[in-house]
């Protein structure tokens, strides 16, 4: 019998590679980096999109966008530290001086002015920038890597305290209740179980709170 026959779509990713990988972030602990996705819309859809191009399967896609959230966190933190040039060796260790507004991701990382105390993870994401020119592709493990690196360094410029979710009123004892979860616990796709401060040990859980992006 004759029939529409649709053509076959490469590279389709299914539930099963999408909840896979899923499972390799949260084994991994990625701690959402909250500070610096408040600081404005765009950065806050820039690390959306990495972690999303990941989770779809598009690992050159997730390796640029993490990059670029490191660059764009590199950048914020040395304008709010009141740093407006940056000095650093050349590929043949000559001294050179940039203004920070025009500055790429190789000065930020090269500069005297950088920060981030392990230097050797920074020379590693900028060794990762270079499958950009290249025409190999970038495999799902190097993604990962590169979005746990980007994100530690990110929460280490830009740090958070504990953040406090409010239940109003508590499905159990009809208070309100404030709960505390920590930085550590902040990951994402951790769902941390809320208990009422009011109850015993047991039936004391009043629902979840997923670390979603
Ligand atoms: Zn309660």
């Amino acid at each position: 019998m004759a029939g529409i026959s649709f053509p076959t779509v490469p590279n389709l990713v299914t539930v099963d590679n999408y909840s896979n990988r899923l499972n390799m972030l949260i084994q991994i602990k990625v701690v959402y980096p909250y500070s610096f996705s408040n600081i404005k819309g765009e950065f806050k859809l820039l690390y959306s999109e990495a972690i999303h191009s990941f989770l779809y399967g598009c690992p050159d896609a997730a390796l640029s966008l993490a990059v670029r959230c490191l660059e764009q966190g590199l950048k914020h933190y040395l304008n709010i530290s009141n740093i407006k040039e940056i000095h650093y060796k050349d590929k043949n260790g000559n001294k050179k001086s940039i203004r920070l507004i025009h500055a790429k991701l190789f000065h930020l990382i090269q500069c005297d002015e950088n920060p981030v105390k392990d230097k050797d993870i920074l020379q590693y994401l900028k060794s990762l920038r270079n499958y950009t020119h290249e025409e190999k592709l970038v495999e799902d493990f190097h993604a990962l890597e590169a979005i746990k690196h980007v994100t530690d360094v990110l929460n280490e410029l830009l740090s958070f305290e504990t953040l406090t979710i409010t239940v109003e009123p508590c499905r159990l004892c009809g208070q309100n209740h404030s709960i505390n979860i920590e930085p550590k616990d902040y990951f994402i796709g951790n769902r941390i179980k809320l208990k009422c401060p009011n109850r015993s040990e047991y039936f004391n859980n009043i629902g979840e709170f997923i670390v979603d992006l």
